[in-house]
């Protein structure tokens, strides 16, 4: 899982100098592609429950689910979530970043700083002998002290021979309360922050999940192994909203 994260993270930073204004998400997908099997190994989510492409590509009022395509094409101002899996010997790691491409109004950089913020007040309490809704209302807690809408109906989950394992990590959630966190224990976690109402829906394509007010909604997701002390973020990389 150390593999498979660090090549989560590679790809991250392999993208971050080519999202720019122009760029299609479909273009986006093949970089993604080409640079997971290049490590010989195979990106996780690409025909996971049917998924077509090997990264999910959500931009603005889009949660998660975006599936790539030649047709969109990437205008300064937007954000664009990419979400990423990688499959390495059996093993998986799982990731999540938001973009801004090229200048991004104050109002998306806020959302996409007060993400990552929640992301790593969750990460803090992802300890050993901590409950696991104590990250869920670290998450939560942050992101409501900012007016924001936390998404209910996608949550994080465990990780290791599959990508998507036991526990659901919510990210909303009562201190004190779900399963005693144990070392060594891998999980995704995964903040979905809407600037608007929690509410969300499912486009016609079956997958895009998109805020039901439209508003902009931005996701940051790591892979950690739990351990007694600060937990190992697996998918680690130098990358900041
Ligand atoms: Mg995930």
């Amino acid at each position: 899982m150390r593999i498979s994260s660090r090549i989560v993270a590679e790809t991250f930073e392999e993208l971050a100098d080519f999202i720019r204004p122009g760029i299609s998400t479909i273009a986006i997908d093949a970089k993604v592609e080409k640079f997971i099997r290049s490590k010989g190994a195979y990106p996780a989510f690409k025909g996971l429950y049917g998924f077509p492409a090997s990264a999910c590509i959500s931009i603005d009022e889009e949660v998660v689910h975006g599936i790539p395509s030649k047709k969109r094409i990437l205008a300064e101002g937007q954000f664009v979530s990419v979400d990423i899996g990688v499959r390495y010997k059996g093993y998986h790691g799982d990731a999540a970043f938001t973009f801004p491409v090229g200048a991004v109004d104050p109002l998306k950089r806020q959302l996409m700083k007060v993400t990552w913020e929640s992301l790593m007040k969750g990460l803090e309490k992802a300890r050993a002998g901590n409950r696991l809704q104590d990250v869920s209302a670290a998450i939560q807690t942050h992101a409501e002290a900012h007016g924001y809408g936390v998404v209910r109906e996608l949550v994080g989950h465990g990780i290791g021979k599959e990508l998507h394992e036991d526990p659901q990590v919510p990210n909303y959630g009562q201190p004190g309360r779900g399963p005693v966190l144990q070392e060594g224990v891998t999980l995704a976690i995964e903040p979905m922050i809407n600037m608007g109402t929690p509410q969300v829906q499912t486009l016609p394509d079956g997958w895009t999940i998109v805020t039901a007010d439209r508003k902009p909604s931005a996701h940051y997701e790591h892979t950690i192994l739990i351990r007694s002390g600060e937990p190992e973020i697996l998918t680690k990389h130098h990358l900041r909203p």
